[in-house]
């Protein structure tokens, strides 16, 4: 059975402690899109983590770590993870890596930041890593898939066309010192080295698996709204971060993902630019971000403060839908219990109209949010590990928020650890 766990909102719902969670159960874990730009969190037996490339089930003994052929795969920050958990004493992982999967090149990285430095103030506030460049040159056919590490001949002649190319644009857009493809092609034999391990044919191996009756959980990154077809266009990621692309970037049929589990949080926030209608600033933004996650919400990749938000039904509800949610997972709900009453974003209001849709990026940036104020129930709700011994004021917010978005909340998370989770139906 294959399963997915994905974000209904901006990423950073908590998808990392929910897949740790449900990797309990699970054989294989597999990463389908994104790369190094975004992190988890995870809090376990081992110590507090963040991991960029890796699985979140990298911390059981009996689950296999899968990079997915859809993720964009910075092989020495894959090998620098390993060793990061590995040094804590966590045991060697179990990890395959697709020989389908394409690789950022050094040069990815540089473009990146060369382009934001560029568009200065009108930059998309990328985390810099090489990821909208990559994908780019995935789709423009001039990528590499790391089985082509092993053909030394055409990699090297492939290496020497593509770099004619960048060094025309390194020379004259952005004015930068050129890449010369003798060097290039030796941190290619270092990758190479490196990944050599863990190199097989993923969806060959999950067929298997699948045939087998292998409980496969995917992961995705980020969130819908960060989606490059149903998110906040152009203020998106450059991979698909919806369960469907999960058939895709793990190389397995579309029917065979069963759960569709969307990790949604009981607030709001998001990295980057573009529109954000529930969103909050100043004292009242600050206390939120300072108590927000486990230690405040900052990037587990930049540190950067997040922006904050109430919780906005509208894009939650839209975001839910993309995904094909089964089950809602609600994180982060813990946070919310220092506030005497509690805002929701119900509606958006367009140009006089107040619709429950969540619209297309021109139309959302003239959205102004329509809050519905709800009590608070000022408790801490950490510790409580059944549905009936909750608050009555929090209950009412939990079905306030499942009765809004339209799909049913079957867990509630009440902390970062494992064990900090009710089931409710
Ligand atoms: P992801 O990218 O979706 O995995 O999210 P992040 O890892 O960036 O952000 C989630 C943060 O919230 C992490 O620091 C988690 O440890 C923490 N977290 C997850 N679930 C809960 C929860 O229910 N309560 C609290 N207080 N923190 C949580």
């Amino acid at each position: 059975m294959v399963n997915a766990v994905v974000g209904a909102n901006w990423g950073d719902e908590g998808k990392g402690k929910i897949t740790d969670m449900l990797a309990k159960e699970a054989d294989i874990i597999v990463r389908f899109q994104g790369g190094a730009n975004a992190g988890h969190t995870i809090v376990n037996d081992y110590g507090k983590f963040a991991l960029h490339t890796l699985p979140s089930g990298v911390f059981y003994n009996h689950t296999t770590s899968i990079i997915g052929n859809g993720v964009a795969l910075n092989i020495p920050v894959l090998f620098n993870e390993i060793k990061s958990i590995t040094d804590r004493n966590v045991p060697i992982p179990k990890i395959l890596v697709s020989d389908r999967a394409q690789i950022v090149m050094p040069y990815h990285i540089l473009f990146d930041q060369y382009e934001e430095e560029r568009l200065g103030g009108k930059s998309f506030g990328s985390t810099k890593s090489g990821i909208a460049p990559f994908y780019s040159d995935k789709y423009a056919k001039i990528g590499f898939q790391v089985n082509e590490l092993f053909h030394e001949e055409a990699l090297k002649e492939k290496i020497e066309r593509v770099c004619e190319m960048k060094n025309i644009l390194l020379e004259h857009l952005y004015h930068k010192p050129l890449i010369d493809p003798v060097e290039l092609l030796e941190t290619m034999h270092e990758y190479r080295d490196m990944v050599a391990p863990y190199v097989c044919d993923v969806s060959l191996y999950l067929d298997k698996a699948i045939k087998e009756g292998k409980n496969i959980l995917l992961e995705g990154q980020l969130g819908t709204l960060k989606d490059p077809d149903h998110g906040i266009y152009p203020m998106v990621t450059s991979s698909s971060t919806l369960a469907a692309y999960g058939a895709i970037g793990a190389g397995i049929p579309p029917y065979e993902i069963k759960k569709i589990i969307t990790v949604c949080k009981a607030y709001s926030s998001a990295v980057g630019a573009g529109a954000f209608v529930s969103e909050i600033f100043g004292e009242e933004a600050d206390e939120l971000r300072r108590r927000g996650g486990d230690g405040g919400e900052y990037g587990a990749t930049t540190g950067r403060p997040r922006r904050m938000g109430w919780f906005d039904c509208v894009a939650s509800k839209y975001g839910c839908r993309l995904q094909g949610t089964t089950d809602v997972a609600f994180t982060v709900l813990d946070v919310l219990g220092y506030l005497e009453e509690i805002p929701v974003c119900v509606g958006y209001e367009i140009d006089g109209e107040i619709t429950t849709n969540f619209p297309v990026t021109g139309k959302l940036e003239m959205a102004k949010p329509v809050f519905e104020i709800l009590p608070g129930w000022k408790e801490d709700i950490r510790g409580i590990h059944k549905y009936e011994d909750l608050p009555e004021n929090c209950k009412k917010y939990i079905e306030f928020v499942e009765e809004r978005i339209g799909y049913p909340i079957t867990m509630v998370s009440n902390g970062p650890g494992r064990e900090d989770i009710i089931y409710r139906k």
